[in-house]
């Protein structure tokens, strides 16, 4: 039975067991749990009454929070919050929050799988060594590069970027550069890398790493023009959005040899397109948007967004509100 003192809120998928006995604790919570897919327009109907909302990707746009008019809080399981309409939030009086810092260690351990995948040719030589066709010594045709002594440009100097420098740095002896908005000397010092301008770090990085946010400034980030700039040699990682990077460019710097290789963990379109040419691409590493996806951490994640929610609730104790929602005025 609903208790009229604790606040609403709607979860668009069950969570861990010790997540909702947590969540219980502290509001009342109704839950998406049939097998057939949550629908917008079944979205906006449950969140008529709700006071917050716990979700991962879902669009929160105007006519959302339109519809939603007792909403307060949306709680995000992710770091990026490319899919908060912040300024519709602010305007409104809701505050949206993410899960910072407890993904980047398992976030970068993928960048680097991704790196050394796409230049030792992990999944093509698998896939080979499956199909039986592992007929004779190896030669040339199998080789690989090297990852490790080689340069790496970072293109995003946050959170994650800094945990991929120090694996980059400590763990493969990389020369790690890096391009950010903003200078972050500190992290220069600490971990002894430097600071380049964005066409520098294209000209002369081995391999280039995007790790920016979506947003309209980094919308299409990398286009033509970018990987003109980079070496025949280069190995392109994206693990930030796909909409950082202009893919139909990417896909012909791929065909026309203008790079090496690609690995991926993001895409303009999510799932992808099954004719998309980048599947059938032997030089191009695809993995389906997995760079937080660990058992544990996915479960820290959820959980540090029911905590979230809960404190954006009830005024108690401190919660991760993202950047452009920081202070904004709450409606009541
Ligand atoms: P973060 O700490 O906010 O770092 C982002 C960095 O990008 C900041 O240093 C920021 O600079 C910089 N930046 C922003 N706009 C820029 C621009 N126009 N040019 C150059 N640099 C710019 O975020 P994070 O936690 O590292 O996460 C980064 C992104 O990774 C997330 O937003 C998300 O989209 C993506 N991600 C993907 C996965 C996945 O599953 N593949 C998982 C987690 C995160 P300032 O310091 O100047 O703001």
């Amino acid at each position: 039975m609903l208790n009229v003192n604790k606040p609403k809120v709607f979860l668009q998928k069950p969570l861990p067991q010790d997540i909702q006995a947590y969540l219980d604790k502290h509001v009342d919570i109704k839950i998406w749990d049939k097998p057939d897919a949550l629908t917008r327009e079944q979205l906006l109907k449950e969140i008529a009454d709700v006071d917050g909302l716990l979700t991962s990707g879902t669009a929160i746009n105007e006519e959302l929070l339109e519809q939603a008019p007792q909403l307060r809080v949306v709680s995000s399981i992710s770091v990026g919050y490319n899919h908060f309409d912040t300024k519709a939030m602010k305007e409104y009086g809701v505050i949206g929050t993410h899960t910072p810092y407890v993904l980047d260690d398992t976030v970068s351990d993928l960048v680097i799988s991704l790196m050394l995948s796409a230049a030792r040719r992990v999944p093509e030589l698998d896939a080979m060594t499956k199909r039986g066709e592992w007929e004779k010594g190896i030669g040339e045709s199998m080789f690989g590069v090297d990852v490790h002594h080689k340069k790496l440009g970072i293109i995003g100097m946050g959170r994650i970027g800094e945990t991929i420098a120090k694996r980059a740095k400590y763990g493969f002896d990389m020369d790690v550069t890096y391009f950010n908005r903003s200078r972050k000397k500190e992290i220069e010092e600490k971990l002894n890398i430097n600071y380049q301008l964005m066409d520098d770090l294209l000209r002369e990085s081995d391999f280039i790493v995007l790790m920016v946010p979506l947003s309209n400034e980094t919308k299409q980030l990398i286009g033509s023009r970018e990987f003109q700039l980079m070496k025949s040699s280069t190995i392109f990682i994206n693990a930030s959005r796909g909409q950082t990077v202009n893919e139909q460019a990417m896909i012909e710097a791929l065909q026309t040899g203008e790079i090496l290789a690609a690995g991926l963990d993001v895409y303009e379109q999510e799932p992808i397109n099954e004719d998309n040419p980048l599947l059938k691409m032997d030089n191009v590493v695809t993995l389906p948007h997995i760079g937080s996806a660990t058992s544990e951490t996915r479960h820290t994640m959820a959980m540090l967004a029911a905590k979230n929610l809960v404190a954006a609730l009830t005024g108690e104790g401190s919660f991760y509100a993202v950047k452009e929602l920081q202070g904004v005025k709450v409606r009541q």
